[in-house]
């Protein structure tokens, strides 16, 4: 009797510390957060070029900037080359989602590559209003980050009528040939914020400084960090998960630290997380940049479950819902495919998100 009344005790002082240990901990998990439709499509054409062609599949640059993604494919059969020169004469070659420039195409095109263009189609757009201002003979004030490959890609649309803003502090530097035909374009993936404060500057030197036809920063980048605006003021630590070179994850973090957040860290996996970094912590924030599969942040959620934060709020700033087609050159080959094949049973169905890809 007297031993059942000690566990009992055990067990209840147990249930005590660990309710003290997690008392007001909890997690603001950001909706939406992750996969855009423009990585989905790009991810998902390399998954299907691999099923339909066979590895290897070649993949210009990474198809996307997150390395768990690029680990995962090359897995799976695909070869990363940094130019199509490292690609055999006649052999499959895949555009990354962040687009090429047109002298790109015509390497290609030399070597009889077969291409399949995952340029996002927001990133097209920009590229197309890049082409368009030229003919009209616009200087063209490209905001964004020197060497990022999707401002190298817009760039070589226009190189002659393009100038790189890489923010604000750059804006004193720059001159064009006419103030009065002078257009900004931008990155898809940038701060909102410091964009609009660049703008302002430019339109300050050039006030007939014309507007891009819409939005060149994307609805993905732009909701993820409104996500993070609204939970930041209320987060003592922001972990976004995201990898270094991806841009609109690198945003999230500045965001989030200029909008209230205690702290901010970058993870690519969960294992990178310091538990120094829980010291004195009640509310954690939680995202994902847009090049980042869902199991990465599941990876985040069980190590913080692990450590009392197993109250998870989500947080609401938009819903998403955008799908894009498959790039052409894929979905004719995948048609012919399965009608080569009858049913087409073979090929799996042409969508954005496959649960069993082992990138969900
Ligand atoms: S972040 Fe935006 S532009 Fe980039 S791939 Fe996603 S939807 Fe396209």
């Amino acid at each position: 009797m007297r031993i059942m009344s000690a566990q009992l005790e055990t067990q209840s002082t147990e249930a005590a510390a660990e309710a003290v240990a997690t008392a007001g901990k909890r997690v603001l998990l950001a909706a939406p957060r992750g996969y855009c439709a423009g990585v989905d499509r790009a991810v998902v054409t390399v998954e299907k070029a691999l099923e339909l062609y066979g590895p290897p599949v070649y993949v210009r640059k990474e198809i996307v900037h997150n390395k768990h993604v690029v680990e995962t494919l090359k897995g799976l059969g695909a070869v990363f080359v940094e130019e199509t020169d490292e690609v055999p004469e006649g052999a499959t070659v895949i555009f990354s989602a962040h687009g090429v420039a047109p002298v790109v195409h015509e390497e290609a095109a030399a070597r009889s590559l077969k291409t399949i263009d995952a340029t996002c189609p927001l990133v097209t757009k920009v590229h197309r209003e890049a082409v368009r201002f030229a003919q009209e003979d616009y200087d063209i004030l490209l905001i964004g980050h020197e060497g990022h490959e999707e401002v190298v890609g817009t760039s070589g649309e226009a190189p002659d009528h393009i100038t790189l803003v890489e923010g604000p502090d750059d804006v004193a530097n720059i001159s064009v040939r006419d103030p009065e035909r002078v257009v900004w374009l931008s990155q898809t993936t940038l701060s909102v914020d410091e964009t609009m404060e660049t703008v302002r500057r430019l339109r300050e030197k050039f006030p007939a400084l014309a507007n891009p036809p819409s939005d060149d920063i994307c609805y993905a980048t732009q909701n993820r960090q409104l996500a993070v605006k609204k939970m930041a003021p209320d987060t003592d630590l922001m972990i976004v998960v995201g990898s270094r070179n991806s841009s609109n994850s690198v945003r999230l973090v500045e965001v989030a630290l200029e909008h209230g957040a205690a702290a901010g860290h970058l993870v690519d996996y969960a294992e990178e997380i310091d538990p120094a970094w829980f010291d004195g912590v009640q509310t954690v924030g939680v995202t994902s940049g847009a090049s980042v599969p869902e199991i990465l942040v599941r990876g985040v959620l069980a190590l913080l479950a692990e450590h009392g934060y197993t109250d998870v709020r989500p947080i609401v700033a938009a819903e998403e819902s955008l799908l894009f087609a498959l790039p052409n050159e894929l979905r004719r080959d995948l048609k012919a495919a399965a009608g080569a094949a009858g049913d087409g049973s073979k090929i799996r169905r042409d969508t954005a998100y496959d649960a069993s890809s082992p990138l969900h």
